[in-house]
């Protein structure tokens, strides 16, 4: 998300599909970090919030772009799946619609992860 002295944030940076609604939620904790590491630059001529702005901000990422995958896989029909993957894709809305540990891990990640 940096190339030099060039910073990107959001959208710009990496695109998730709807189904997890995360990409405003991702742009405004790429913008906290930005900000943070951008004030510790100017204030305190600490570099290293700039320095771990990719790593941190990706580190919340990818773990977005794993919950809209798993939305994705979980509420779409695919022209290409199988019988086996259809079976599946049911058992697992089956298992969140009846599993409570299951939808207290879907509610964390919907809520959204710590900063
Ligand atoms: C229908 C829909 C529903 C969504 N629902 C959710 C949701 O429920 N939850 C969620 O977290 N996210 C949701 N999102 C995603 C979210 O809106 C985006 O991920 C978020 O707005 C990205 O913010 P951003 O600042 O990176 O980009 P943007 O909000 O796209 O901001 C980019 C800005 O740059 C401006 N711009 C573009 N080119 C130029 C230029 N050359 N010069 C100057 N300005 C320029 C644009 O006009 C725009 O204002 C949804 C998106 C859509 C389309």
């Amino acid at each position: 998300m940096r190339y030099k002295r060039l910073f990107l944030a959001g959208d710009a940076a990496h695109i998730v599909p709807p189904t997890g609604a995360k990409g405003l939620n991702l742009a405004a904790s790429d913008a906290y970090y930005l900000a943070q590491a951008i004030s510790a630059v100017f204030n305190s001529k600490n570099e290293s919030l700039i320095d771990s702005y990719s790593d941190r901000c990706l580190k919340r990422i990818w773990k977005a772009e794993r919950f809209s995958w798993y939305m994705t896989s979980l509420l779409h029909k695919f022209p290409n799946d199988d019988l086996f993957s259809q079976r599946i894709q049911g058992a697992e809305i089956d298992y969140v619609a009846n599993s409570k540990a299951m939808q207290m891990a879907l509610a964390e990640n919907y809520i959204g992860l710590p900063l």
